[in-house]
C-alpha cells in the first residue's frame, strides 16, 4: 500500500495536491477538515459540537478524528492506499494512526510537507474566504489561530516521522503543476 501524510499549515495546498494525487496513484483522499465540515452541513451532534471549535481556529479532540479516521480506513479495506490530508495533527493521532495501520498490516510510507510561509498562507487563505463559505477562512483572528495552533501542536510532527526517515519536505510555492511534479517526484523515488 501506498499511504501518504500530506503535511503543512492550512492554507498550503493539501486540498489541491490531494485531489491531483489521488486520480494519479488511485488512492483514497481522507480528509478530516473535509469529513468534519460534512458533518456540519448535516448538523450532526459531532458536527455542531466540533463547529464551535472550528470557528475559533481550534483543533477538535484527538479522539473524535481518530475515531472517523479508523472508520473510513475500515471501510475501505481494498483500497491501493490512502492521503491523509490534515491529520494526523498531534503526536496522539500520529500515534493511533500507527497503530491503527499495523493492525491492517500496512503502515505510512512517507509524509510530504508542503512549505509556504506564513505571510503568503494568510494571503490564500482570506482570497479562499471569499469563495469556500468557509467561516474559518474569512476572518483574520481566525487564520492566525489555525496557524498558532498548527506550529504549536501539529509542526512538532515533522521530528516524529523524520525520526523514522519518514519526512519529506517540498516548496508549496509556484503553480499547482509545478508543486504537483515535485510531490510526484519524491513519491516515485520510493
Ligand atoms: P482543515 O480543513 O484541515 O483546515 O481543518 C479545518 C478545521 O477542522 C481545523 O481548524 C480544526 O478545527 C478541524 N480539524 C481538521 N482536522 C483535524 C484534526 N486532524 N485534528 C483536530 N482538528 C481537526
Amino acid at each position: 500500500m501506498l499511504n501518504i501524510v500530506l503535511f503543512g499549515p492550512p492554507g498550503a495546498g493539501k486540498g489541491t495536491q490531494s485531489t491531483n494525487l489521488i486520480e494519479k496513484y488511485q488512492l483514497v483522499h481522507l480528509s478530516t477538515g473535509d469529513i468534519l465540515r460534512s458533518e456540519v452541513t448535516n448538523k450532526t451532534t459531532l458536527g455542531l459540537e466540533a463547529k464551535k471549535l472550528m470557528d475559533q481556529g481550534l483543533l477538535v479532540p484527538d479522539d473524535v478524528v481518530i475515531r472517523m479516521i479508523e472508520a473510513r480506513v475500515d471501510a475501505n479495506r481494498n483500497a491501493k492506499g490512502f492521503i491523509f490530508d490534515g491529520f494526523p495533527r498531534t503526536t496522539n493521532q500520529a500515534e493511533a494512526l500507527d497503530e491503527l495501520l499495523k493492525r491492517k498490516h500496512t503502515s505510512i510510507t512517507m509524509m510530504i510537507a508542503l512549505e509556504v510561509e506564513d505571510e503568503e498562507l494568510i494571503k490564500r487563505l482570506l482570497n479562499r474566504g471569499k469563495d469556500s463559505g468557509r467561516p474559518d477562512d474569512q476572518n483574520r483572528e481566525v487564520i492566525s489561530k489555525r496557524i498558532v495552533e498548527y506550529n504549536s501542536k501539529t509542526a512538532p510532527l515533522k521530528n516524529y516521522y523524520a525520526d523514522q526517515g519518514k519526512f519529506h519536505g517540498v516548496k508549496g510555492v509556484g503553480n499547482i503543476e509545478e508543486i504537483f511534479d515535485r510531490l510526484t517526484s519524491v513519491i516515485e523515488k520510493y
